[in-house]
């Protein structure tokens, strides 16, 4: 008997053991979740510019400074993960030291500050558009993926032929990498992230409140 894809609507096969067919199962390893799409730099760059407002409204704030730091000691903690490896023998998994590896790859030839104003743009982007994720898993991914993206215009490219495109060259990591990748930054930006997210909530809501509250005012003047 064949197998189908659980997925529905998906006419595709699934091996005899997977519950999902090859291009879900995919897409599961890469994105956290058979469903997920793909957040794309377009989709982040309003939550981007959100975050720089807030920034620029609390430029005294000594908030922005703490981040970087905080960036800067997980990238630390990192490097010496990575030479306790090879200098004292003291093991470390091959899932963390892959994660150590690719933050520091990050951190070579991106700017702390981007690193900060994608992280915190991923949680309001979660709060504010909390559909665009399929589960907790996924969204990890996802952060792990734009952060990864930050460092991808200094990445190798080569052009396909078949597609006549220019592509970039983007290591999938193992899921396993990812999610501790995903709990490094989530460490260092998910509360301030989240704080900032419920202010922009806030925010908003305060203002459709404000303007439901004049229409109201209006339709009740004689
Ligand atoms: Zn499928």
């Amino acid at each position: 008997m064949n197998m189908r894809c659980r997925i529905p609507g998906c006419c595709g096969g699934a091996s005899r053991w997977g519950a999902y067919c090859n291009a879900h199962k995919i897409r599961d390893r890469r994105h956290g979740h058979p469903e997920q799409e793909t957040i794309t730099k377009a989709i982040l760059a309003p939550y981007v510019a959100r975050v720089r407002k807030r920034i620029d409204k609390n430029d005294t704030s000594e908030l922005w400074g703490l981040l970087e730091q905080k960036w800067s000691d997980t990238l630390a903690d990192c490097r010496c993960y990575l030479s306790d490896v090879v200098d004292q023998g003291v093991p470390l998994t091959k899932t963390k030291r892959g994660a150590c590896g690719e933050l520091l790859k990050v951190a070579q030839c991106v700017a702390p500050k981007d690193v900060v104003e994608t992280a915190l743009a991923m949680y309001l982007l979660a709060e504010m558009e909390p559909r665009r994720f399929k589960s907790d898993r996924a969204f990890l991914f996802q952060l792990v993926r734009r952060v990864r993206g930050l460092a991808e215009v200094n990445a190798g490219e080569w052009y396909d032929h078949r597609s006549g495109r220019t592509k970039r060259v983007y290591r999938d990591l193992s899921p396993r990498t990812t999610l501790v990748m995903a709990e490094m930054l989530g460490d260092v930006f998910g509360c301030v992230g989240l704080t900032i997210a419920r202010k922009e909530v806030e925010e908003i809501e305060g203002r459709s409140w404000m303007k439901q509250r004049t229409h109201a005012a209006l339709e009740a003047l004689v």
